[in-house]
């Protein structure tokens, strides 16, 4: 995934790679207002949701791991709280509004750009469309959980966590 970029993120000027004497490191030194641009890690947040025992899951309909499960999630856009993000990301993949019932986990690994927050909740009304980033969505209980098919390395850890954290009040059935 490409994070750097050319240009400065707070004045447009052009950055260089410029060696920082306090911070002992090379970093991208705006040549306009001499802010230093920071290759910030990927945001990405989302719910596990849990209704009557059985885990809502994704299947991706493109790149990366096209046709692979993942718990629904998405970007953080700037402005909006990581919660809000996770909720609006939900609701567009599966045309309903999660109830959020704590944070689940951060998942993060060094090889990887992206940063994953994920809650734990549950939806009160039936889902009502898939949004074209998904081809389908389907509820497993804990025995079907498609565990060499998830699409991340995040989905296969928060995925351990919930089935073994009934403290959401939200017990995955076996
Ligand atoms: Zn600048």
């Amino acid at each position: 995934m490409k994070t750097r970029k050319d240009f400065c993120s707070f004045c447009g000027g052009r950055v260089a790679e410029t060696y920082i004497e306090k911070e002992h490191q090379i970093r991208r030194l705006c040549l306009q207002c001499e802010k230093i641009n920071r290759d910030n890690p990927v945001l990405v947040a989302g719910v596990i949701v849990i209704r009557d025992g059985k885990i809502l899951l994704a299947r991706r309909a493109e790149e990366p791991a096209c046709g692979k499960w993942n718990y629904p999630k998405g970007h953080v856009e700037l402005g909006e709280t990581v919660e809000r993000a996770a909720v609006r990301e939900v609701t567009e993949e599966i045309g309903v509004s999660p109830e959020l019932f704590g944070l689940l986990g951060v998942f993060s690994y060094p090889a990887s750009p992206v940063i994953n927050i994920a809650y734990a909740g549950t939806v009160r009304s039936e889902l009502t469309r898939d949004a074209a980033e998904v081809s389908e969505l389907a509820w497993f209980s804990k025995a079907d959980i498609p565990w060499d098919s998830l699409a991340f390395e995040d989905d296969v850890e928060a995925l351990k966590q919930i089935c073994a954290r009934p403290d959401f009040g939200l017990t995955v059935t076996a």
